[in-house]
């Protein structure tokens, strides 16, 4: 049996991401099985979920806690989730980051392949949806499934158009994943958060769920207050003897909410660098 982790964040796709998985398998005449595991969480908050896939019935039912395979579709959440907690020696873990496997710093006994999967997803789908971004990269590395299981599994979940983009988003992260080698680092990190710790809706800095940070013009703004009522993280505070706002950062998870509200233009989100 073969036992898979996704780390990901609300609104990234890790669940369906493992549901495409568990389906491609399927389709490949394999036992599979799809896990989510996630409490009342919002949008950006750190999620998991697990995919079992076996040549016969699988009876686990439990989370999976000793995975072959990693899949990171957030390239700041191993701030927050031990992402190669518990690997299986001899493992792998699929990164979603721009830098190639040599550069990364987290180690122990196991590979690492690395794919771009959020500039493939902005540039194929327009959005920071980096899901099937990444499942390209895991059919090259892992040669479990093969690719046309993966976008076949893509047509059940997204059909017409959309299903082409995500395709397309599979196929950039099939021809661009790094990898695998053996990971530099031979330390494993400090283990800081527990995978399987849920109840992330507490947190209080979630600066590192951003894709893009929001950036005030404050010329161009006229005080309505919009993006003050919008902000879901109140984030957006007011200086009163400006009648402008300010952003406290470490509360901002990049949502874009107050962009899309501004009446006059005044909020541009910008990619962050990392
Ligand atoms: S992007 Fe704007 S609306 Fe979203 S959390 Fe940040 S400040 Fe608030
Ligand atoms: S929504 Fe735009 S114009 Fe209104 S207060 Fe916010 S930044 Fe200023």
């Amino acid at each position: 049996m073969i036992e898979i982790r996704l780390h990901g964040r609300g609104g990234q796709g890790a669940v369906t991401a493992s549901r495409i998985i568990a389906t491609a398998a399927y389709e490949e005449g394999k036992y599979s099985q799809a896990i989510p595991m996630y409490g009342t969480e919002r949008r950006g908050a750190p999620l998991t979920a697990f995919v079992r896939i076996d040549d016969v019935r699988v009876r686990e039912r439990e989370l999976v806690h000793n995975p072959e395979i990693s899949i990171v579709l957030d390239p700041l959440i191993a701030k927050q989730q031990a992402v190669v907690n518990q690997l299986k020696p001899g493992g792998l873990v699929i990164l979603n980051t721009a830098y190639p496997p040599e550069a990364v710093k987290i180690g122990g006994d196991f590979n690492v392949a690395t794919v771009d999967a959020t500039t493939i997803a902005l540039e194929t789908l327009g959005r920071p949806i980096t899901n099937t971004a990444i499942l390209g990269a895991f059919a090259k590395v892992t040669g479990l499934l093969k690719v046309e299981s993966i976008e076949k599994a893509i047509k059940k979940f997204f059909p017409g158009r959309l299903g082409d983009m995500n395709i397309a988003a599979v196929k950039r992260s099939y021809d661009e994943v790094k990898g695998p080698i053996q990971a530099v680092v031979k330390e494993a990190p400090e283990q800081k958060v527990d995978i399987h710790v849920g109840g992330y809706g507490v947190l209080k800095d979630v600066s590192s769920w951003r894709v893009f940070t929001p950036e005030i013009d404050v010329d161009k703004c006229i005080g309505c207050k919009t993006c003050w009522i919008f902000c879901p993280e109140t984030a957006i505070q007011w200086d009163e003897e400006k009648n402008k706002p300010w952003i406290r950062f470490e509360a901002c998870k990049g949502c874009g909410l107050c962009a899309n509200e501004c009446p006059v233009n005044a909020i541009k989100m910008v990619r962050v660098e990392v």
